[in-house]
């Protein structure tokens, strides 16, 4: 059985709702099947007042084993690099994180926050918050580049505000387990972070025919005019369903990106940049001359059923 500390830093619990969520493997199919036994989490335990800061001291001096520590939340580094801003009992969280880090097997960052600083590391960042092991898309955050777990690995980076529901239980399993985990360029896992969001969305073949919609609640593709992130964001939310239902794009929300490093983006969520009619970011790996050529000839085509939208989205 491996043993669990989940922490919450500069976090809005949005990760912990996810993960209360997951049904693919259930937080509850993972304790009761003996996989994982959970020290703590501040929603779920059930431990009187000074239960975290006893734990603490049991894992510090050694009488008690951690085999997994997930950190939800932003790392908050200020004031001044104290990080009085965020503590506990007088002692900056981010101490007891670097602490608890030393004696992990593992270490998750769970949501965009601790993996890279997310929403509350955007500029101007008045609380100095940075991820674990990256500050946006810069190496280094909280515990350094070089870092490493005692089992090897990186900090995993479970990318997502908040994380998919399946990406939390499924890397947990693994990890108990000791099962091998691949990991992508961010050090996100391969299995969860593979493939773009764009990639089971019900409106592409709006985006193939260049059939574009300028205001929400419409049928047709949000990428040219309303922000979608999808063609750029490598996520499961179109290929795992929310609550096995539904994802943004579904509901007729443009994806925001927020499994990047860089999210959010400084500017207008809803509204996509363009250098003349084309979007500033194209879908990963298109090039500009190219996707120019390929817009205007597929507008062109676009059979009368899509430009009529009556495709349900
Ligand atoms: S709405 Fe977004 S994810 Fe869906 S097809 Fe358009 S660009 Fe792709």
């Amino acid at each position: 059985m491996s043993t669990l500390v989940w922490m919450q830093t500069g976090a809005c619990s949005g990760d912990t709702m996810s993960l209360l969520t997951a049904d693919g493997p259930s937080l509850e199919n993972l304790t009761g099947s003996g996989d994982i036994e959970v020290l703590w989490h501040p929603s779920l335990t059930d431990g009187t007042t000074g239960y975290f800061g006893r734990l603490v001291e049991n894992i510090e001096n050694g009488s008690q084993q951690l085999d997994i520590l997930c950190v939800e939340g932003s790392l908050i580094t200020g004031p001044y690099g104290t990080g009085m801003f965020d503590s506990y009992r007088h002692r900056p969280k981010i101490d007891i994180v670097r602490s608890l880090a030393e004696r992990a097997r593992y270490v998750i960052a769970v949501g965009t926050c601790s993996a890279f600083g997310g929403i509350p590391a955007a500029p101007p960042n008045p609380t100095d918050c940075t991820g674990l092991q990256y500050d946006r898309e810069t190496a280094g955050g909280l515990l350094g580049d070089e870092w490493r777990s005692s089992s090897g690995l990186p900090v995993i980076n479970l990318a997502g505000c908040p994380t998919h529901p399946l990406t939390i239980t499924r890397t947990l399993a693994i990890v108990a387990r000791g099962l091998p985990l691949d990991l992508d360029f961010l050090n996100r896992p391969k299995a969860f972070y593979g493939s773009m969001v764009h990639q089971g969305c019900t409106r592409n073949e709006y985006h193939e025919y260049d059939i574009e919609d300028n205001q929400l609640g419409g049928r047709g593709c949000m990428y040219f005019n309303l922000g979608c992130q999808g063609p750029n964001t490598l996520a499961n939310c179109n290929s795992e369903l929310w609550n096995n239902r539904s994802s943004k794009t579904r509901a007729g929300v443009p994806c925001f990106g927020c499994t990047s490093p860089n999210f959010p983006k400084d500017g207008d969520l809803f509204k996509t940049e363009k250098l003349g009619a084309i979007p500033v970011s194209l879908p990963l790996g298109v090039s500009r001359s190219h996707y120019m050529a390929y817009k205007n000839l597929a507008k062109a085509a676009a059979p009368q059923r899509v430009k009529d939208r009556e495709m349900e989205p």
